[in-house]
C-alpha cells in the first residue's frame, strides 16, 4: 500500500559531521559519507535516542514522504527539501497513523502566537529534544528574588545547568518543567511551560545554561516547587518549544516590545541578545513594560543600566500611591508619534507577552495610532504577521 511516512532526516546545512547520532543510534540507521550524515528510513524506528544528543539541533527534522528518500539520495544534499505536497485522502492517514508526529508539532506551536511565522532572518529553533519520557537533568545554579523584599509580587530569577547535555534555547522559546509527584490519579505531573530569560549563549555568556523568570502564584504547583528551588536541586526539564515568537537576526530590525509582568522574559533574552551582539548600532528597540509598581517590576535595577539609546524603555505602572491607574496600551497611546514610526517601518517586529486580558487593549491602542497616520490596523497587522513580524504570547 502506498502509505506515506514520516521519514526523519539530518539538516546538512547546520550539522556539523561530528558523528554522536551515528554513534548513538541503536539501530546502525545513521551513516555517512564524505559530504553528509544521514538516516536510513528502512532501519529508524523513531526510538528518538540521537535528538538529545545532537549538539546543533540538526538531527530534529521530519519530513511526510510518499516513498522515503534513500540514503544515496541524502548523501547528494546540501539543503534539505521542502515538505511534499499531499493529497487529502494521504492527509487523513498521514493523522491516523502518527499520534506522536501530531503531538509534537501540537506542543510546538503551543504558545507561539496563533498562525504566527517567525522572522524571515531568525535562526533554526531546535524544538522537542527533551520529553515527559525523556527529560533532561538541570542542576539549580541560583535563584533569586527580582521583585522587593516588601512587595507582594514574588518573582524570581533561577538559572539552571545543564551540564554536558545540549540545551540549544533561542531567545523567545520555552522550557518545561516537570514538577515532581504525581496528581490525584497518581499520574506524573505534565510540564508547566516558562520562557526563557536568557540569550542563546547562556545566562553567562559561554555557560550551558538558561534563566528562567517565574512568578510565586498562591495555589501553583510548579511555580511554589520552581520558587523554592535550592542551588544544586536536580530539575527535570522538557523542550526547547516553539518555533515562532523568535529574535530577528538582522541587526537592522527595529524591535518593538510590549508586555507586563513576567511576560518580560522574552523581552530581557532579545535584549541580551542585541547587547552582546549588534549592541547600539542595532536597529534599535523599545520597550512597554507593565507592572504594579517598581517593587513589582522584574529586573526594575538591570534594566535602569541598560542604556535608552539602546532599548528606549517606557515602564508603566498600575498602582502607584496617588497617581491613575496606567496601562501599556495607555502609554503607548501617549507616546504615539513613537508607536506610528515603527509602524510605518517595515524593519519593524512587534513582540506582546503577558497577560492574556491585555491583548484587546493593545490592540484598541494600534488600531487608533494606525488611523491617526491613515492605516487600516487589521490589514496591516496580517501583513505584518504573513511576513513574520508580528508576535503574540499570552496566557
Ligand atoms: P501582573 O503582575 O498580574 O500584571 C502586570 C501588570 O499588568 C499590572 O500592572 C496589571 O495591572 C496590568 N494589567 C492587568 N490587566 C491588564 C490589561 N487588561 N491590560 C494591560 N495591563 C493589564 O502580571 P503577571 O502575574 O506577572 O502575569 C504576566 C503574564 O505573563 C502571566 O499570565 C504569565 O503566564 C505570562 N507569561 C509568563 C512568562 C514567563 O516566562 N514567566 C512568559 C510569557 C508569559 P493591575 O493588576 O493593577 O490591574
Amino acid at each position: 500500500m502506498n502509505k506515506p511516512l514520516k521519514q526523519h532526516l539530518i539538516d546538512p546545512e547546520i550539522c556539523i559531521r561530528c558523528y554522536t547520532c551515528e554513534m548513538t543510534c541503536p539501530e546502525e540507521a545513521i551513516v555517512h559519507d564524505d559530504m553528509n550524515v544521514v538516516v536510513d528510513a528502512s532501519k529508524c524506528n523513531f526510538c528518538m535516542d540521537c535528538i538529545p544528543v545532537c549538539p546543533t539541533g540538526s538531527i530534529d527534522e521530519w519530513r511526510v514522504v510518499a516513498e522515503p528518500y534513500s540514503v544515496d539520495e541524502q548523501f547528494e544534499w546540501t539543503e534539505l527539501p521542502e515538505q511534499e505536497e499531499m493529497g487529502a485522502s494521504q492527509d487523513t492517514s498521514i493523522e491516523a497513523m502518527d499520534e506522536a508526529m501530531a503531538a509534537l508539532l501540537a506542543e510546538a506551536h503551543a504558545g507561539a502566537g496563533g498562525k504566527a511565522k517567525a522572522p524571515a532572518s531568525a535562526s533554526k529553533p531546535s524544538i522537542n529534544m527533551y520529553t515527559l519520557g525523556k527529560p533532561a537533568e538541570a542542576t539549580v545554579q541560583g535563584n533569586y528574588r527580582l521583585t522587593a523584599e516588601g512587595s507582594d509580587t514574588d518573582v524570581r530569577h533561577i538559572i539552571l545547568d545543564f551540564g554536558g547535555q545540549p540545551m540549544p534555547v533561542l531567545e523567545g522559546q520555552s522550557i518545561g518543567i516537570i514538577p515532581p509527584g504525581t496528581d490525584a490519579d497518581g499520574k506524573a505531573h505534565l510540564p508547566r511551560l516558562y520562557s526563557v530569560s536568557s540569550p542563546r549563549d547562556g545566562e553567562r555568556p559561554n555557560y550551558n545554561n538558561v534563566s528562567l523568570t517565574v512568578k510565586r502564584e498562591e495555589q501553583g504547583l510548579c511555580s511554589n516547587y520552581v520558587c523554592d528551588l535550592k542551588p544544586g536541586d536536580k530539575v527535570k526539564v522538557t523542550g526547547p518549544f516553539g518555533a515562532t515568537f523568535l529574535i530577528p537576526d538582522d541587526p537592522e530590525a527595529r524591535l518593538l516590545m510590549i508586555c507586563t509582568g513576567t511576560g518580560s522574559a522574552p523581552m530581557r533574552s532579545f535584549t541580551m541578545r542585541r547587547q552582546r551582539t549588534v549592541g547600539a548600532r542595532s536597529g534599535g528597540m523599545v520597550m512597554f513594560f507593565g507592572a504594579r509598581s517598581p517593587d513589582a517590576l522584574p529586573y526594575f535595577g538591570p534594566l535602569k543600566k541598560v542604556p535608552q539609546s539602546l532599548l528606549h524603555q517606557h515602564l508603566v505602572f498600575s498602582r502607584l500611591d496617588g497617581q491613575p491607574k496606567e496601562y501599556v496600551q495607555d502609554r503607548m497611546r501617549a507616546e504615539e508619534d513613537e508607536v506610528a514610526d515603527l509602524l510605518q517601518d517595515p524593519k519593524t517586529h512587534i513582540y506582546i507577552c503577558g497577560l492574556r486580558g491585555m491583548e484587546e487593549g493593545v490592540e484598541k491602542a494600534f488600531t487608533n495610532i494606525a488611523e491617526s497616520i491613515g492605516e487600516q490596523w487589521t490589514a496591516l497587522r496580517d501583513t505584518m504577521r504573513g511576513e513574520g513580524r508580528y508576535h503574540v504570547e499570552t496566557y
